[in-house]
């Protein structure tokens, strides 16, 4: 694919952090008005083809949340030669206060086929059309839990932290100040890469996917709360997402309980209480769930009444606040 191509025409007003900040506070102060702690989710997607973006933000009312979403690369953008999508921007302006616009992610196959050139197209749009993060990169990745069932399993994605296109990544993200997901298993062998980068790049702002999501334990016997703790105190820039499965849920390939979270609660409230702007609510509602937000946005709420008084207003959206806005509420 030839490099990045142009967005549609109509869609290229960029987004105004700051004038969108008024509406988003009012969100807040009305969800809290209902007696619900407000949530930020720092990490959705959707795929604009198959959203009913009525339906969905009604089902954002009732849950009580604001979202950081970013529009899906879906396949048929691919096939049609284009690598980005302004379709978030358009989404914020026809619900100004329910969406933050984040750039596209790095998933397949825009990211894992044309990895160069879609990073063409993020830097080509990202700060031009005010984005303020980016969508979440896929570097190591397994089939999720939705594609194991229906036998999807191409997105089995391995891409080195430390090969060029993560150099190229985290240089971008240290150049625009823009804060990028990752989506990296939590595995033994794959921790000195990525330690590696982020003391390479210290003033990338790394927001780590999937808190405590292990798939197969066997691969993973360093990372921990202990070792977290070290992480958030040695680099400033690594942020945690906390989308993970309830405490019931079960990795299909491996038969085993992926979020360990569950299994040592009070280990992370430490580590979490010491860093308290440091963990981000986040759903991971993709393009193929976009119609389960009721479910999911309950099971966000369990982990939320999971934390100890203090962190959970923290949690729930003060940090996210803080990563877009650079001020505490
Ligand atoms: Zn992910």
């Amino acid at each position: 694919m030839d490099g990045p191509q142009p967005r549609q025409e109509q869609a290229r007003l960029p987004f105004d952090r700051m004038q969108a900040r008024a509406g988003y506070l009012q969100r807040l102060r009305s969800i809290q008005q209902r007696g619900l702690i407000p949530l930020i989710d720092v990490e959705s997607s959707y795929n604009p083809h198959k959203l009913d973006v009525a339906a969905f933000v009604s089902d954002m009312d009732t849950v009580g949340m604001i979202m950081c979403a970013s529009a899906e690369q879906p396949s048929n953008l691919v096939n049609k030669g284009q690598l980005w999508s302004d379709h978030s921007l358009e989404l914020q302006r026809a619900y100004p206060t329910h969406f933050i616009p984040v750039g596209n992610g790095g998933g397949h196959p825009a990211w894992s086929e044309h990895g160069s050139a879609f990073l063409d197209a993020a830097e080509q749009f990202l700060v031009a059309d005010g984005y303020p993060m980016m969508g979440e990169f896929e570097f190591h990745h397994y089939p999720s839990p939705r594609q194991v069932q229906r036998g999807d399993m191409h997105r089995d994605v391995q891409i080195a932290i430390d090969g060029p296109l993560g150099h190229r990544l985290f240089a971008l993200a240290e150049k625009t100040g823009l804060p990028f997901q990752l989506h990296y298993e939590i595995e033994d062998v794959l921790l000195p890469p990525l330690e590696s980068m982020l003391q390479q790049y210290p003033k990338a702002t790394v927001i780590w996917c999937h808190f405590d999501q292990i798939r197969y334990s066997a691969r993973s016997t360093l990372y921990g709360p202990s070792m977290l703790a070290q992480w958030l105190q040695r680099y400033p820039q690594l942020y945690v997402d906390t989308a993970m499965g309830h405490a019931g849920s079960v990795y299909e390939l491996s038969g085993e309980r992926h979020s360990r979270y569950w299994t040592r609660k009070s280990e992370w409230h430490e580590v979490m209480a010491a860093h308290p702007y440091r963990f981000l609510a986040a759903l991971d509602i993709g393009g193929d769930r976009t119609d389960s937000l009721l479910l999911w946005g309950r099971r966000r709420r369990e982990f939320i009444q999971s934390l100890p008084d203090a962190l959970r207003e923290r949690v729930a959206y003060k940090a996210a606040w803080k990563l877009i806005y650079h001020e505490e509420i």
